[in-house]
C-alpha cells in the first residue's frame, strides 16, 4: 500500500467506524456485529502502525466511546474512564506480559483475571458512604449525569455497607466503577413483550441496558430489570487499594455485586500459563452465565504498578481484554473465480486477503452461485464481512458498500467452463447453479477421484489434491476405478513419488479393495447422495446389485429419500459411462461386501458435533453414529437430540443448543453411547 492509498483508505475507514460508533454508543442501535467493527478497527490500527504520521487525534483508535448526549448534565471525570486493548490469542498475551516485564523489570508480575461484562460502563460516587452521583463513561473525559436513573437499580447500594475491614471507605469520596448490564433472560422477555406490542426490538442486552440508562425518565428505568456489577474502586490516596484483588473483596464487603475473587470467575494468576487456563475454562462456561461477556479482562494485580504503567492512546498499558475468537471478520475480495465440482457445479469463489477467523486463516470463501453474488452485490475489490462457523466452509456474508472507492468490479458468470471450455448449462430453467456438462472435464474428473478416495468414502491415504493431479496429468488414471490398476513402477516415473511413498500408496489402495457398501455408494459421487443417504441406501438394499436395479418408486420408499434424490440415483446408474465404470471396478475385483443390517441403539437419534474431537475425527464420528442408526446433522435444530461438544468450539452452535434445550455431551459420553 502506498502512502497515498493509505491516506484514502484511512479516511473512509474512519468515517465508517465513526458511523458505527455513533449508532452503537449514541443511538444504542448498532447496524453491524461487533466483529465487523473490530475487523475494520484492526485494519485501521494496522495501517496507522505502518504510517504513524497519518494518525489523527480524532481517529477512532485514539478515542473512547462517543460524545455525551445533550439532554443530560455533563460531568467531567476526575480520572479518565478508558477503554481496553484487545488481544486474540496466547502469543499476544505473552507479548503483552513481556512488554510489562520490560517496563517493570524489578517486579514480579501477578495477573488478576476477570470476566469482561458486556454492558455500559458507569462510575458511581459516594460521599461519606452515601450514594451521591452516577456518570456514564461518555467519551472517557466527560460523561452524562445519570444519577437518578442508576438510583433505580436494586443492586446499587444507596448507602455503603459497614463492616470491620472497610471503615476507611465510608468517609470522604469513594468512586466505584462497574458495568450496567441486563441479564439475558430479562432481555429476551422484554424484547418479546416489545415485539408483541409492535415496538422496535433491541439488538442485544448491552444496547438495551445502555438505551435504558439514557432514558430521561427515571420511572421508565425503574421498570427495566438492570444490574450493576462493580470492577473498580478509586479513592484518595490510591495506595489504600493495594491490588485489584483487594478492590474486589472490598467492593463485595461494601455491598456491591462483583465477580468475587473467591469464585472461580475472577482470580489471581501467577503466570501467563495460568491466565491461559482461565481463558480455556471460560471459553464455553461463559455462555452459561446470566449475562453476556465479550471476553476476559487481565490486569496487573498490583495497583501502584498498574497506575505507574499509565495509559497509551485510549487504554491502560497494564490491562488487556482477551477476546474470544469471533466467527466472522472483515477482509477484501481480491478476485472471484469459478470452481468446478465433481458433479459439474460451477461455484463462484471469492479469493480473499488472508484473515484469521476463529483461529484459522481464511483465504477463500464460497459465494454459492451467480444469483447469490448478484443478490448480495459482492464485487471484486469490495471490503466484505466473512463468516466461518465451526466446520462450515467460510462464506461471504455481505459487502460493506460504504467503503467502495469506485474501482470495484461487478462479477459476471462466464459462459464457458474455465477448465474445459464447454458451454455451461442449467439442468432446469430455475436452477440457481450453472454446471459443466462435460463428464470428462478435468476439474470434474479430478474432484470425482478425490471424492472417491476421501476419508468419508474409500479413505485411501495419499490420494489428495496434489497426487491425484499428478497422476491425472501423467495419464496414469482417468477415473476412480483406474486407481486400482496403478503399479508401483508407474508411480516411480513421477517426480512426486520415491520408493517408500510409492509402496505406501500401493498398499493403501490394496487395503481398500473390499469397501463397506455405504462408503462405496457415497464414493461414487452421485448428486444428492451424501454420507447419510448412502447409509440409508446401504441399509435398505444391502448390496450394490440391489441398488443398481432399484426403480424410482422403490427408492422413493426408502426412509429419508425423496423424489429428486431417487431420480438422480436412477439417472446415474443408467448412464453408459457409469455402467462401464462399475464394470471396471468388478474387473479389478473391487466390490463392496453385501451388508448385514446396520442400525441399533441410536436409531432415530440426531447428533451434531461441534469443535474438535480427540479420539476420532468428525467423519469417523459421523459414520459410527450412522452405522448405529443415528442421524448426523451439520447444524443444531429443534429435533437434534445431542450436541457433542469437543474442543475449540464455535459459539453459535452452543448458543443455539442452549436456546433449544438440546442435551450437550462430551466425546467420552458419545463413545459410551456408541459402545
Ligand atoms: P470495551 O468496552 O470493549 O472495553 C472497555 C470496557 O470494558 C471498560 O470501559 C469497562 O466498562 C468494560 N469492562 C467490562 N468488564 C470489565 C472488567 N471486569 N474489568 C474492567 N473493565 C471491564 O472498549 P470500547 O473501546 O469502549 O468498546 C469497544 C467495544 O464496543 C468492542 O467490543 C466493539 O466491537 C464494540 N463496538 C461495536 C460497534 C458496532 O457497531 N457493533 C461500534 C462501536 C463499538
Amino acid at each position: 500500500m502506498t502512502r497515498e492509498e493509505a491516506k484514502k483508505r484511512l479516511v473512509s475507514l474512519r468515517a465508517q467506524l465513526d458511523q458505527y460508533a455513533h449508532e452503537y454508543y449514541v443511538r444504542d442501535n448498532p447496524s453491524v456485529d461487533d466483529s465487523v467493527y473490530d475487523g475494520l478497527m484492526a485494519e485501521l490500527k494496522k495501517i496507522e502502525a505502518e504510517f504513524p504520521e497519518l494518525i489523527t487525534t480524532d481517529s477512532p483508535t485514539q478515542r473512547v466511546g462517543a460524545k455525551p448526549l445533550a439532554g443530560f448534565k455533563q460531568v467531567t471525570h476526575r480520572t479518565r474512564m478508558i477503554s481496553l486493548n484487545d488481544v486474540f490469542d496466547r502469543s499476544e498475551v505473552e507479548a503483552w506480559a513481556v512488554r510489562m516485564l520490560k517496563l517493570a523489570p524489578e517486579s514480579h508480575l501477578e495477573f488478576f483475571v476477570d470476566i469482561k461484562m458486556d454492558g455500559l460502563a458507569c462510575s458511581i460516587i459516594y460521599e461519606d458512604g452515601i450514594y451521591s452521583q452516577a456518570v456514564t463513561r461518555g467519551d472517557g473525559m466527560v460523561g452524562e449525569d445519570v444519577t437518578e436513573n442508576i438510583r433505580t437499580i436494586p443492586s446499587v447500594p444507596l448507602r455503603l455497607r459497614n463492616s470491620a475491614g472497610n471503615k476507611d471507605f465510608l468517609s470522604g469520596r469513594t468512586e466505584v466503577r462497574g458495568e450496567v448490564i441486563m441479564y439475558k433472560k430479562n432481555f429476551a422477555k422484554l424484547n418479546e413483550t416489545r415485539q408483541a406490542e409492535g415496538l422496535a426490538t433491541f439488538a442485544n442486552p448491552r444496547n438495551l441496558a445502555a438505551g435504558t440508562i439514557r432514558q430521561l425518565d427515571p420511572s421508565l428505568v425503574a421498570k427495566r430489570p438492570l444490574h450493576f456489577r462493580a470492577y473498580d474502586l478509586l479513592v484518595e490516596p490510591p495506595s489504600r487499594v493495594a491490588s485489584h484483588e483487594f478492590a474486589y473483596r472490598t467492593l463485595d464487603e461494601l455491598g456491591f455485586l462483583v465477580n468475587k475473587p473467591t469464585f472461580k470467575d475472577s482470580y489471581v494468576a501467577k503466570d501467563v500459563a495460568t491466565v491461559m487456563k482461565a481463558v480455556a475454562q471460560w471459553e464455553n462456561e461463559r455462555l452459561n452465565l446470566e449475562f453476556n461477556t465479550d471476553g476476559l479482562v487481565v490486569k496487573i494485580n498490583d495497583r501502584a504498578l498498574y497506575d505507574r504503567l499509565g495509559v497509551a492512546g485510549k487504554a491502560p498499558r497494564a490491562a488487556i481484554a482477551y477476546k474470544y475468537a469471533a466467527e466472522q471478520s472483515t477482509t477484501k475480495v481480491k478476485d472471484i473465480f469459478i470452481s468446478i465440482g465433481r458433479t459439474g457445479a460451477a461455484t463462484p469463489v471469492a479469493m480473499l486477503e488472508p484473515v484469521v477467523i476463529a483461529g484459522t486463516t481464511v483465504q477463500m470463501a464460497t459465494l454459492h452461485n451467480e444469483s447469490e453474488v448478484a443478490r448480495k452485490d459482492i464485487r471484486i475489490g469490495d471490503t466484505v464481512v466473512v463468516r466461518k462457523a465451526g466446520d462450515i466452509i467460510p462464506e461471504v456474508v455481505e459487502p460493506i458498500t460504504k467503503l467502495r472507492n469506485g474501482t470495484e468490479k461487478v462479477f459476471h458468470m462466464p459462459k464457458r467452463c474455465p477448465e474445459c471450455n464447454t458451454v455451461l448449462i442449467k439442468s432446469k430453467k430455475d436452477d440457481a447453479v450453472w454446471r459443466c456438462p462435460n463428464i470428462h472435464c478435468p476439474a470434474r474428473v479430478q474432484n470425482r477421484i478425490q471424492h472417491f478416495a476421501s476419508k468419508a468414502a474409500m479413505d485411501i491415504d495419499g490420494m489428495g489434491e496434489k497426487n491425484v493431479g499428478a497422476l491425472l496429468s501423467a495419464g496414469a488414471i482417468s477415473d476412480p476405478a483406474d486407481v486400482y490398476a496403478l503399479k508401483k513402477e508407474e508411480l516411480l516415473k513421477l517426480d512426486r513419488f520415491a520408493e517408500i511413498s510409492a509402496s505406501k500408496l500401493i498398499e493403501a489402495i490394496e487395503a481398500k479393495k473390499q469397501p463397506n457398501l455405504n462408503r462405496f455408494i457415497y464414493g461414487l459421487g452421485i448428486r444428492h447422495v451424501g454420507a447419510q443417504t448412502a447409509v440409508d441406501l446401504a441399509n435398505h438394499f444391502r448390496s450394490m446389485e440391489g441398488l443398481i436395479k432399484a426403480t424410482i418408486e422403490e427408492l422413493s420408499n426408502v426412509e429419508g429419500i425423496g423424489e429428486v434424490v431417487a431420480e438422480s440415483i436412477v439417472a446415474w446408474f443408467s448412464e453408459e459411462a457409469n455402467v462401464q465404470l462399475l464394470e471396471k471396478f468388478k474387473r479389478y475385483n473391487v466390490w463392496p461386501r453385501a451388508l448385514n443390517k446396520v442400525g441399533g441403539k441410536l436409531t432415530g437419534k440426531r447428533f451434531v458435533v461441534t469443535g474438535t474431537l480427540r479420539k476420532m475425527d468428525r467423519d469417523e464420528a459421523a459414520e459410527k453414529i450412522r452405522l448405529q442408526g443415528g442421524v448426523f446433522q451439520s447444524s443444531v435444530g429443534k429435533e437434534t437430540d445431542y450436541l457433542v461438544v469437543g474442543e475449540n468450539v464455535g459459539k453459535s452452535k452452543l448458543e443455539k443448543a442452549q436456546k433449544l434445550g438440546t442435551k450437550q455431551i462430551n466425546e467420552d459420553e458419545l463413545i459410551n453411547l456408541l459402545n
